[in-house]
């Protein structure tokens, strides 16, 4: 299941994005107070207005980024204000032809706080502005007279562009990678306690009821390390994670909680239909060849299944009736449903 926020972005990404987002804001509010007692000391009161309406929206927008829950829009907003209003103090007369080395930090800034795609385009399509905006206040004679310096800063620009893209897309897919790690159970690679959680969640808030615990202890498993080794066991345990896969619909989640013990949850499912895939799940096991190097062992399960229909008081209650049916499963003989 997808862990993004509702804009798409991972958790780590907004967290990033938003701590980005707070240092620029504190950044533009410092140099907007600069420029405002600047343009008030030289009586410029139009930019000064402008300066202080920009102040103000970093404020309010510094007061809002602890909890906005669409700081992907609000990022976007900002960048566009400050890139524009750069792209003005680029087309301004009185501004020096060395303004125009902000062009540096745009695509910079744009893929940090945007990511690589949004970033990309937004950066580009304001590189190819200020080029506009340099040959209309320069003339083409002006890219004639100094072709060195005009390729250093094209040359430039594009290697800032190209790096920022390319980190982004690094850090993006490093990200990708440490969160399915931290929901991943690394032995079997189903899902962990962790996702199991997150899932859980996620189904009640979406009324995805009744919602279905199926647990499952594998019997003796014990036996089968001390009389085959614990490489054994661990391909045992491989084994009866694909068996379960093969069991359950996409919206199931088969999660190991640790050692030889699983669990299936089964949104929007009663407990018959919960118990019937429990009984085909035991059955399974129980009929499993599970081969590893020269050994072929069999095995059973012992199985609990809780159901709720109104699950509000959250997982570890229903995690408890399961366990208990478990365990009277353990207590009944092994190798059956309870539930
Ligand atoms: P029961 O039928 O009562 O459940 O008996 P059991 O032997 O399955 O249960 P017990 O809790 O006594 O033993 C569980 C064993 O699972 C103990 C431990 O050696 C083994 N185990 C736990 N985690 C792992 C693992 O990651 N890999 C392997 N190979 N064995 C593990
Ligand atoms: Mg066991
Ligand atoms: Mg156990």
């Amino acid at each position: 299941m997808n862990q993004g926020t509702p804009e798409g972005d991972s958790d780590l990404s907004q967290r990033h994005r938003r701590e980005l987002l707070r240092l620029l804001l504190w950044f533009t509010v410092l140099f907007s107070v600069g420029f405002i007692a600047i343009n008030f000391s030289v009586g410029k009161y139009g930019l000064m207005a402008i300066e202080i309406a920009v102040a103000v929206f970093a404020v309010w927008l510094l007061t809002i980024l602890p909890r906005t829950p669409n700081l992907r829009r609000w990022a976007l907003v900002y960048m566009v204000t400050l890139l524009s209003g750069t792209m003005f103090a680029f087309a301004s007369p009185a501004t020096s032809i060395t303004v125009f080395s902000w062009i540096l930090v745009m695509p910079v800034l744009t893929h940090l706080l945007l990511g690589r795609w949004l970033g990309g385009v937004l950066s580009l399509f304001y590189l190819v502005l200020s080029a506009s905006i340099f040959c209309w206040r320069f003339g083409t004679t002006q890219l004639m007279d100094t072709p060195g310096s005009i390729a250093n800063i094209v040359t430039v620009t594009a290697c800032a562009y190209l790096f920022s893209h390319v980190y982004e897309a690094s850090r993006e897919r490093a990200e990708q990678q440490l969160s399915v790690m931290a929901l991943t159970d690394s032995l079997t690679g189903l899902a962990n306690r962790t996702q199991l959680e997150q899932s859980f969640s996620r189904a009640v808030l979406q009324r995805q009821l009744p919602l279905s615990l199926v647990m499952i202890d594998l019997d003796y498993f014990k036996r089968i390390n001390d009389e085959h080794g614990h490489a054994t066991g661990d391909a045992v345990l491989r084994i009866i994670a694909q068996a379960m896969r093969e069991h359950i619909r996409e919206s199931d989640l088969a999660c190991r909680l640790g050692g030889e013990e699983f669990c299936l949850l089964l949104p929007s499912t009663n407990p018959q239909r919960a118990r019937r895939l429990a009984d085909r799940l035991r059955e399974d096991i129980e009929t499993l060849e599970c081969r590893h190097e020269d050994a072929v062992l069999k095995l059973t399960a012992s199985i609990g299944v809780a159901t709720a229909s109104n699950p509000t008081d959250g997982l570890d209650p229903m995690l408890h009736v399961a366990d208990q049916n478990l365990y009277r499963a353990k207590f009944a003989g092994r190798n059956c449903v309870v539930g």
